[in-house]
């Protein structure tokens, strides 16, 4: 059986290219982000405690985060900064739990150190009809004071996984949802083959952006960091 080869995504700090799982232990040890944090003690922010989160599509690895939340901050920052970079398209309501949807919600207004311990894993999910349900994984605690005036900081992000044409096998750019949701094809289509495809029930084929959420309801991205 061959496993397709895991996504890399960039340290913010160091620049180095790593899977998830890499970063993970590597944002712990990492020498630019030991320099980042020495040079932010010495600045003029509040001293808290500051967690790094490993957030994740719960139903595929290729998309994740690696975050750093300050412990001031509440799971309403959470959700607005993943809305704006994976899962905004039409206003759903979401929620925190822990253990999915059987599990109790958690308020939005509870603030990350009030809640917040290694190990602690939290289930958000956004839309309850089409839902996207995200893991949020608490790697670590620190304290000190934050390397922003933002509520949370990207420490890494999954580079764009790269889908083939569904026509030619070369890199896709384009998806066209008549194709995924009608004819039960992938629906990738690169620059070239998106010029003549004939469908247009779906409206025309979407930009294929680094989201979980890409082909579900009506997201269309940007899949942008909020700042
Ligand atoms: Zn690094
Ligand atoms: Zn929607
Ligand atoms: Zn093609
Ligand atoms: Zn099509």
């Amino acid at each position: 059986m061959s496993r397709k080869p895991q996504i890399r995504g960039q340290c913010a700090f160091c620049g180095r290219e790593m899977t998830r799982g890499g970063l993970a232990r590597h944002l712990s040890s990492c020498a630019e982000r030991q320099a980042a944090i020495q040079t932010a003690n010495q600045g003029s922010g509040q001293t808290q405690q500051l967690y790094h989160l490993q957030v994740q599509d719960a139903w595929g690895g290729d998309f994740w985060l690696h975050l750093e939340m300050n412990g001031s901050a509440t799971l309403a920052d959470l959700d607005s900064y993943l809305r704006a970079i994976w899962l905004e398209c039409c206003g759903h309501l979401s929620r925190f739990s822990f253990g999915g949807w059987s599990g109790d919600e958690i308020a939005f207004k509870t603030q990350a150190a009030r809640l917040f311990e290694p190990g602690m894993v939290l289930t958000h999910i956004y839309d309850f009809g089409t839902s996207s349900e995200t893991l949020i994984k608490v790697v670590e605690m620190r304290e000190g004071k934050p390397l922003t005036r933002h509520p949370i900081y990207s420490m890494a992000r999954n580079n764009m996984p790269v889908v083939q044409c569904m026509a030619c096998d070369q890199p896709a750019q384009w998806l066209c949802l008549e194709c995924l949701y009608e004819l039960d094809e992938t629906g990738y289509l690169c620059d070239e083959h998106v010029g003549d495809h004939p469908h247009e029930d779906y409206g025309e084929p979407m930009q294929i952006v680094n989201s979980p959420r890409v082909g579900m309801c009506g997201y269309r991205g940007p899949a942008d960091p909020p700042y």
